[in-house]
């Protein structure tokens, strides 16, 4: 999930260190997540996180991820709050004291609380994961990855949440409310202007009735929003 001054994608290929001692794990009873934390305290808001993603999966008839490793991190050399590594089905994301130090750059989602953003970077990061294995035509995907995690991510808010959230959208983007085209959706927007990036991700996902139905297609590879370039 990126920050909103620095455009930096949640979503690595490379190997990274995880640079904090982890004396903590946990096996979550759902079976799918490890947590992973030097703080005890952390792991039962990871496995909450963990199943709140999960019931957006059951709710919608997503195939969930298999198993994931969650681990607390500093990512102090990367400039986002939390980042799924692509093929190795680890996620790190920073703690939520830390998160409370980057709040100038955090934008659409900084009405929530610390915790709550804490566990919704979770959400975002294991959206991430569902769709790892999904077939990708092109050199990246990253605009329909990014498309299924923040709608993941918005639909697991309640709606009292997602209606501040979305108001501080509307309120920057001061966009007419037109439907949002396909094309729309794009990669370079994802990086030039990622708060704008959610907030037609959003009309785009709801403005077509069924949100679930976009991202199973999402998953089973048949909506693509990435496109070739020459
Ligand atoms: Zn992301």
């Amino acid at each position: 999930m990126f920050l909103r001054a620095f455009r930096l994608f949640g979503l690595a290929s490379a190997v990274a260190a995880v640079s904090t001692a982890h004396a903590e794990t946990q096996l979550c009873e759902n079976g799918v997540v490890t947590a992973h934390s030097s703080q005890q305290n952390h792991l039962p808001l990871m496995c909450a996180a963990a199943d709140r993603a999960l019931t957006v999966f059951d709710q919608c008839a997503l195939t969930p991820p298999t198993a994931i490793d969650i681990f607390v991190s500093d990512l102090s050399d990367q400039s986002c709050l939390g980042l799924f590594h692509c093929g190795e089905a680890r996620i790190e994301v920073i703690a939520p004291d830390v998160i409370d130090t980057k709040r100038s750059d955090i934008g659409l989602f900084n009405p929530l609380t610390s915790e709550r953003l804490f566990e919704s970077v979770i959400v975002h990061e294991i959206a991430h994961a569902a769709v790892d294995l999904t077939p990708c035509p092109l050199a990246s995907c990253v605009a329909t990855s990014e498309y299924f995690a923040y709608t993941v991510q918005l639909l697991d808010l309640t709606e009292d949440e997602r209606e501040t959230v979305m108001a501080s959208a509307s309120a920057a983007s001061a966009l007419p409310a037109d439907p949002v085209k396909h094309d729309e959706i794009n990669a370079f927007l994802l990086y030039m202007a990622p708060d704008l990036f959610v907030d037609k991700v959003w009309r785009h996902v709801t403005g077509r009735g069924d949100p679930c139905l976009q991202l199973r297609r999402i998953q089973d590879g048949s909506l693509i929003f990435d496109r070739f370039h020459p």
